[in-house]
């Protein structure tokens, strides 16, 4: 009885807070101007299916044998990002030609090495103070007992590949004189299969500082397509996109509705989904922070976590619409007159 006087308590505020809220998200909407529409859909086509096949075939080859934190192989895996980005002409946030955030073993533990965070860096022209963070983790669970090697194509290959042609991208606009208005900080993260450790040491030791920190695009698994999409592979799904922000959610919308027709899947965004994906990517220590997030993943496939999770397995047609999404919402948000805000936090 006490339970449900208390729902419909509820349920009455719930009804007078609605009509408030649809004239908010009807102005939200409104106010939404996309920037220089034919410049992002012109670099959005920069990023292609062929570059990203390219590029992933080298990060998920045996020779990276699993990228386990520490290892050899996530040195040479860091080392191939790094002269990427040196052969782009792209800096990083650090002096010179370091790359690289030390993330000492005393922090990861004590069963592995010191490991890296890498960094690029694509200056604003008129807020540079304001940072735009888009992420994915570079590691994966190296070697099986057996020898298998775990090439972690899809996980997380595919965000990683995606960051490298979205900064060549932004790169490109910059060099023509379209670069964007605030910063964007491309940041591969270490150690995220043992914890999140990697976007742990970053919120603990950040290069700009968080408060100026506008929001987090973080991808974790953008390759493949899931078993309930079979048939229609125009998908993804999006996580914590109205957790910390409302207008984040409703400029993703926007930017998606006006360049690509994507199926934005909020299935797992639900608080009560019982995978808790929310919590178990980088995007949630930024998002613990108030920083408002949103995560682009595919769902999980039958090669998840094992070593059969390949390059030749990945559907790069759509990777590389999922990758142009994310580019244009960025784009949108280093851009627009003024930057989000963090208004449910
Ligand atoms: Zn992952």
């Amino acid at each position: 009885m006490k339970f449900l006087l208390y729902a419909s308590a509820l349920s009455f505020v719930g009804s007078c807070a609605t009509i408030s809220h649809k004239e908010k998200i009807q102005e939200i909407t409104d106010n939404i101007t996309i920037e220089q529409p034919n410049k992002i859909l012109e670099y959005a086509n920069t990023i292609t299916a062929a570059e990203l096949e390219h590029n992933l075939y080298i990060f998920s080859s045996d020779a990276f044998k699993g990228r386990k934190v520490g290892s050899p192989g996530q040195k040479l895996a860091v080392n191939f990002l790094k002269n990427y980005y040196i052969s782009e002409g792209i800096p990083s946030p650090f002096e010179g030609t370091n790359y690289f955030q030390i993330v000492p073993k005393s922090f990861i533990g004590s069963d592995y090495n010191d490991s890296e965070n890498v960094l690029a860096f694509v200056k604003g022209s008129k807020n540079p103070e304001d940072i735009i963070i888009i992420s994915a983790h570079h590691d994966h669970k190296g070697i099986e007992k057996d020898g298998e090697i775990n090439n972690g194509a899809d996980d997380d290959g595919s965000g990683t590949v995606a960051l490298l042609e979205m900064a060549q991208a932004f790169k490109k606009a910059k060099d023509e004189g379209y670069g964007p208005k605030r910063s964007i900080l491309f940041l591969h993260l270490t150690a995220e299969e043992i914890g999140l450790l990697g976007s742990h040491y970053y919120i603990q030791n950040p290069i700009f500082p968080l408060t100026n920190t506008i929001a987090n695009l973080n991808i974790d698994m953008i390759g493949r397509v899931d078993k309930y999409h079979k048939d229609h592979t125009n998908y993804i799904y999006l996580i914590g996109s109205d957790r910390l922000s409302t207008e984040l959610h409703y400029i993703s919308e926007t930017v998606n509705a006006t360049f690509f027709n994507l199926e934005l899947n909020y299935k797992y965004n639900s608080e009560n989904e019982h995978n808790r994906y929310y919590y178990r990517s980088d995007h949630y220590n930024f998002a613990q922070k108030g920083i408002p997030v949103i995560f682009y993943f595919n769902g999980e496939h039958e090669d998840y976590h094992l070593p059969t999770d390949t390059p030749d397995k990945i559907n790069y047609p759509v990777l590389e619409k999922r990758t142009r999404l994310i580019f244009a919402t960025a784009w949108q948000l280093a851009n627009q007159e003024k930057a989000i805000i963090a208004d449910k936090y």
